[in-house]
């Protein structure tokens, strides 16, 4: 696959170093330059213990899903059957697909190693002998990288018995939901299931599955090597560890900074090189939260208890920074395009929904606009909550609903006079 050119464009950086550690060091993927770098490490440690006790460290650790949702990982590991007498599998969600959302690839294209080495140690916590990375088909050149790292440490013995399988999707954002992803897998259509069951209980041909996101999985090592102490360095109370955020938007130097949960939003600011232009607001969880004005943003940290005291979500962790500049119904016609064009189909609340805001949406942008529009828009969001299978209803009458409601006066400004 080919690299897209405007990567280039895109800064790092990190001030606690484990995710992007080899962000920067040539040939970093290759099994002998991350073996130098510590590669394995906490895996030829995890091979020591038993798999309770690693299962036990991930929870004292309460590493939360890093995909958004925020989920404890050793809890979910825990939920899997004790008593199954079915095959258990891995799954390594690598879909990837939150608009704002760049921050897996750079762990995969930086250092495949230390998530195969993280997808190792939790196939042995959870005894998995089968692992999938499900990679979304734009990260093409990425899943090549993926094949060779996982050939080389295979051939190096990292593995054992366990056999890792890269799994290219086709791009839709719907199959980056855990069910939908296994139905994918599967071979059929991408769309999700109803939970419950959760997959740890029934998921991948009705098998206990555990899904986790890539960061999430590449956070195990250091967890295991160093302890789950040294994982609580960094944040507070169910809000521990490192964290990958990736800022887009108006700034001066967008790219993935690597901080401790509980930063600051303003020193994110500060690292991403300060806002370009006057701010504005900002979506800081991928696409998929509550927008915040500018004044919102000035005491949040980003961490998931102050995000939700905020009324918005940590979620991926995308940052996008929107400038006096921008025009925030602008912003919710492209949000709502997005969506609408994603949507897998199924629930009608989503389907329907998505299409008739894109329809009301353009009719206020071209200057067509009734007061009456703005209530219906209001009016959808609020019906679609809460009554649709995955989170992808949820998903967009959540941020619509919160751009019309913080910046009614510019939806306001579109009505015909
Ligand atoms: P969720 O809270 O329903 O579930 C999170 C995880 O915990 C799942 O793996 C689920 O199986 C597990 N879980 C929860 N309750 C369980 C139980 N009782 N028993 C067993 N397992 C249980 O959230 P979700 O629907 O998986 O994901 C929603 C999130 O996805 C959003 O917060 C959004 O930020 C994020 N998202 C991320 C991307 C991306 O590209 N990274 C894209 C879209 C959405």
């Amino acid at each position: 696959g080919m690299m897209p050119e405007s990567e280039t464009i895109y800064s790092f950086g990190s001030v606690c170093n484990v995710l992007l550690k080899n962000r920067g060091v040539k040939d970093a993927t290759a099994l002998a330059v991350a073996k130098g770098n510590g590669a394995y490490q906490a895996l030829a440690k995890a091979g020591t213990m038993k798999p309770e006790e690693i299962l036990e460290e991930v929870k004292k650790a309460n590493l939360r899903g890093r995909g958004g949702a925020g989920f404890p990982a050793g809890v979910k590991w825990g939920f899997i059957p004790k008593d199954t007498d079915k095959p258990v599998y891995l799954i390594c969600n690598a879909d990837e697909g939150e608009p704002g959302t760049y921050k897996d690839r750079q762990i995969m294209e930086y250092d495949p190693h230390l998530l195969i080495e993280g997808m190792a140690i939790a196939a042995r916590a959870i005894g998995a002998r089968q692992a999938f990375i499900y990679i979304r088909g734009e990260f093409a050149w990425i899943a090549d990288i993926l094949e060779k790292a996982i050939g080389e440490a295979k051939a190096d013995g990292q593995l054992s018995e366990l056999d890792i399988i890269v799994h290219r999707g086709a791009g839709a954002y719907v199959c980056g939901e855990e069910t939908a992803l296994i139905e994918s897998i599967e071979g059929k259509r991408g769309q999700p299931r109803i939970r419950p069951p959760f997959p740890a209980v029934e998921g991948l041909y009705g098998c206990p599955t555990i899904v986790n996101n890539v960061e999430t999985l590449a956070s195990v090592p250091f967890i295991i090597e160093k302890g789950a102490e040294a994982f609580k360095q960094w944040g507070f109370e169910n809000n521990y560890g490192f964290k990958l955020f990736g800022i887009s938007g108006c700034v001066n130097k967008p790219g993935v900074y690597e901080y401790p949960l509980g930063v600051s939003f303003n020193e994110l600011m500060e690292a991403a090189g300060g806002v370009k232009g006057k701010l504005k607001a900002a979506i800081v969880g991928g696409l998929s939260v509550a927008i915040l004005k500018a004044e919102e943003l000035q005491d949040l940290t980003m961490d998931y208890d102050s995000c939700a005291k905020h009324g918005t979500g940590l979620g991926s962790g995308g940052i996008m920074v929107i400038s006096e500049d921008f025009s925030i119904p602008e912003l919710a016609l492209r949000t709502i395009k997005f969506y609408a064009h994603e949507s897998c189909g199924k629930c009608v609340p989503c389907r329907e929904g998505s299409y008739t805001l894109v329809k009301i949406l353009h009719k206020l942008l071209s200057g067509q606009g009734e007061a009456a529009d703005i209530e219906k828009i209001l009016g959808i969001c609020n019906t679609v909550r809460g009554l649709t299978l995955c989170p992808t209803g949820e998903a967009f009458a959540v941020p619509i609903q919160a751009m019309v409601e913080k910046f009614r006066s510019e939806f306001d400004a579109l009505i015909k006079k």
